[in-house]
């Protein structure tokens, strides 16, 4: 991509603070727009200061008057914990905030990525998850919020697009890990994680059987920028690591890799926790000539040497 004014919603989020890294690194003018709501500065503090980098206060439930050739829409809590905490906030990040990224791009004639989720999927029958896929979801359930919240906001970039001829991509990103997560984030790897390295049981929920497939957040990055770049297909493309994991192998893996003595504890499923997930990724290989490189073992070094560092302060 040519250098070229980006605004970020979510900018100080888990992945949103990396984007504006890389962002920043290539020489964009970035505009990170949060409300700081499960997001940090300290995510985001290196960058304060470089020309090329701007923090704007803003809730995206609001209308935003600025200029960018390109948005990438990352603004809702990702977390079970944290999204299901506020659902009618949820609901309204999701869908008041799509209305007003993609009100902002009509006007600005930008290009719009949408930070989409495999949650659109639900408790998937089809397995692995293809895109063609019209998911199976609880619209009523405590997950709703935001799995609906993130289906009508598909709906509504798609909406614009065709009746608009606004310049959209989707990206239905699977779960991804890294540094910069919350320690009292809530998911499964910044959980497990953070209660080895204390010595603290490790909360299994449900029996563990249940799977999913972790991406690092290198990867997941470089997807988001080649989707954004990519002419032509709008998607939507599931971008995620295909390497499925049971989350009890994840919490063996978790104590073998910090050497704790934590022992796990078995705490009960939540409801509508979906049993199996793994995308294929088959059309991201062909259309982006994307695929994830980091091995499970090796995205997870670098995010418990991370989480050491957190502990220690
Ligand atoms: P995160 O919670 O770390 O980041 C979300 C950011 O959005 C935070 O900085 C938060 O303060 C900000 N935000 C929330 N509501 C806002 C509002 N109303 N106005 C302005 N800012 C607001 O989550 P994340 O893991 O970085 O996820 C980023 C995006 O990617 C989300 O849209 C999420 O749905 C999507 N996603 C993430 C994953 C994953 O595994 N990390 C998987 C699927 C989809
Ligand atoms: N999970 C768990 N212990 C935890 C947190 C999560 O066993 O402390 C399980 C959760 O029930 C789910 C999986 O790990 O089956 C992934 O949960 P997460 O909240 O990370 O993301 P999800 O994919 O469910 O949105």
């Amino acid at each position: 991509m040519n250098a070229q004014s980006v605004l970020i919603t979510g900018g100080a989020g888990f992945l949103g603070s990396h984007l504006c890294d890389r962002l920043v690194a290539a020489g964009h003018d970035v505009m990170c727009v949060d409300n700081f709501h499960t997001g940090s500065k300290q995510t985001i503090h290196h960058l304060i200061g470089k020309v090329n980098f701007e923090v704007i206060r803003h809730d995206v439930w609001l209308p935003l008057y600025v200029e960018a050739g390109r948005v990438f829409n990352m603004a809702c809590p990702a977390s079970p914990v944290h999204y299901q905490s506020d659902p009618v906030s949820t609901v309204k990040t999701a869908v008041l905030g799509a209305i007003n990224m993609l009100g902002l791009a009509k006007r600005c004639g930008a290009r719009i990525l949408q930070a989409s989720t495999s949650e659109v999927y639900g408790d998937a029958q089809q397995h692995p998850q293809r895109e063609t896929y019209w998911g199976n979801v609880n619209p009523n359930g405590p997950r709703a919020c935001y799995d609906e919240g993130k289906r009508c906001a598909e709906t509504l970039f798609f909406d614009y697009h065709r009746q608009h001829g606004v310049d959209i991509r989707i990206a239905r990103i699977f779960n991804t890990y890294g540094p910069r997560m919350r320690p009292d984030d809530g998911r499964v790897v910044s959980n497990f994680i953070m209660q080895a390295l204390q010595g603290e049981p490790i909360t299994l929920y449900g029996d563990g059987s249940q799977t999913r497939s972790f991406c690092y957040v290198d990867d997941l990055v470089e997807g988001l920028m080649r989707l954004m770049d990519h002419e032509g297909e709008p998607g939507p493309f599931n971008i995620g690591n295909p390497s499925e994991i049971t989350i009890r192998e994840l919490a063996e893996t978790v104590l073998r890799l910090t050497g704790s003595r934590s022992r796990i504890e078995y705490r009960p499923l939540p409801s509508d926790d979906p049993v199996q997930r793994r995308p294929d990724i088959a059309k991201a290989r062909q259309h982006l000539e994307w695929q994830p490189g980091v091995a499970l073992e090796d995205g997870l070094k670098e995010t418990i040497a991370y989480f050491k560092k957190v502990v220690k302060q």
